[in-house]
């Protein structure tokens, strides 16, 4: 018997963690495109943003070589969090669907914040106490990258600003209140703290905000407070970088496995958790082709790859960000309601973007009811909860093991499980009516 056979499900034991992130960047087939300047007459919005970040996101951005060191303090909290987080194989799904393949879920929603999204702010606010400000700020939509930063910030004794978007902190208040109890400042966006927010409760007081106003508050804020700096927890270069922990730990774990996947899927908002768990597969990709495919799950809500432009766009709203090249959906796009939070973005990452362009990524868009009937269908055979983000991956996985089924073929389908559904429960009840 191999070893693999004995220990399938404690995979995470046999592989030793990554000690370097890998450098997506240096491994595109195109140099990833420059950011851009609106000629508008406005102030630069790169130079805004050299000002209010960190120094490491210019450093990671622009990073030359095939690796970068990830500092040992980092290693330690990444061990202190859970990391290798296990390769789960789903046999209640494939016995349920009926299907060849085998599936495997890389457990993000193992996490302490339930979500991957720890993986960057942790490695954002280390650096951040290496760079001496007292803390970080930030806009969060969801609230999963909002409860991560807190949760980064009190390890390193830094503080925390967060700008919610008003009616999803309304809704996610158990989210907002964990936080909270982790040391975050919580506003609602738009908030009265900065013109940009004032301005908008001015037009409407009632306004439940937008990614958009709450990228304007923490832009704005992040401006007139020095000390501090802005963090993102998405969508660039340096955040793809540090969550390429997710894909080096699946390669290793797949090979301990003796499993050569056929199919890599994750779900797909600004990019960070699928650059992530794809970015390390990219020289296997050029390698294999067609027998190694890359799969993106879109909310129908915000389609911009499988319907968007490829041009210049700003990344939010209200144009406060330089303009990057990638799939948009023009900066105007109002996003129907919805409860996915994190893949209701108007547009997404440069690096996405260029392997979309290049026909190296596939790209299907979901309703959120699809979805989350996806995720209704891990917790009956399999007794895991998805995000509802997560679930759109979900569907996708399913989609493929019934192609598989129809063509007998035997398919391994490693897919990113990006976070936890117990805060997303009411998304659950609206939408299913569980
Ligand atoms: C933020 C988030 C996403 C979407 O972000 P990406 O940068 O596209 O990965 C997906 N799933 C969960 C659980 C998230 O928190």
């Amino acid at each position: 018997m191999k070893v693999s056979e004995t220990f399938e499900l404690s995979a995470p034991a046999m592989i030793a963690a990554p000690t370097q992130w890998f450098n997506i960047l240096h491994h595109l087939p195109e140099p990833l495109p420059e950011v851009r300047d609106p000629e508008d007459g406005k102030a630069s919005r790169i130079e805004t943003m050299q000002r209010i970040r960190l120094k490491m996101t210019e450093d990671h951005d622009n990073a030359a070589g095939p690796w970068v060191p990830i500092p040992k303090p980092v290693l330690t909290q990444y061990q202190a969090i859970g990391r290798p987080t296990p390769l789960y194989r789903a046999r209640g799904l494939e016995k349920y669907l009926g299907t060849p393949a085998r599936l495997y879920f890389k457990r993000e929603d193992r996490l302490p914040t339930g979500s991957f999204k720890l993986n960057s702010a942790i490695a954002q606010a280390y650096y951040a106490s290496q760079e001496g400000v007292t803390g970080l700020i930030t806009e969060t939509g969801a609230g999963q990258w909002g409860h991560a930063l807190a949760y980064a910030c009190s390890i390193y004794g830094l503080k925390s600003v967060v700008f919610w978007v008003k009616v999803s902190q309304e809704q996610k208040g158990y989210r907002s209140a964990l936080a909270q109890m982790l040391g975050a400042t919580i506003h609602p966006s738009p908030s009265t703290l900065t013109l940009s927010g004032q301005t908008v409760l001015a037009n409407d007081p009632a306004s439940p905000g937008s990614l958009g106003t709450a990228i304007g508050d923490a832009i704005e804020y992040a401006m007139a407070h020095p000390d501090y700096r802005y963090v993102s927890g998405s969508n660039l270069p340096h955040v793809l970088l540090h969550q390429t922990v997710i894909g080096l730990e699946t390669k290793a774990q797949l090979a301990a496995l003796d499993e050569t996947p056929t199919r890599l899927i994750a779900c797909a908002g600004g990019g960070s958790n699928l650059g992530g768990l794809m970015g390390p597969f990219l020289p296997e990709k050029y390698a294999r082709g067609d027998d190694l495919r890359l799969i993106a799950a879109e909310s129908d809500a915000a389609p911009r790859l499988t319907c968007g432009e490829y041009r210049y766009d700003h990344s939010d709203p209200a144009g406060l960000t330089p303009l990057t090249l990638s799939y948009t959906l023009g900066m105007d796009y109002m996003p129907p309601a919805s409860h996915v939070g994190g893949l209701r973005q108007h547009s997404g990452s440069a690096v996405i973007g260029v392997l979309r362009r290049r026909q190296l990524l596939e790209a299907y868009a979901y309703s959120q009811v699809e979805a989350l009937q996806a995720g209704r269908l891990m917790v009956e055979t399999e007794r895991i909860l998805p995000a509802p983000e997560s679930c759109h991956a979900v569907q996708a996985v399913i989609d493929a093991a019934l192609e598989a089924k129809r063509s007998r073929r035997s398919e391994v389908i490693v897919s990113c499980l990006s976070g936890d559904g117990a805060f997303d429960l009411n998304g659950y009840k609206a939408i299913l009516g569980v």
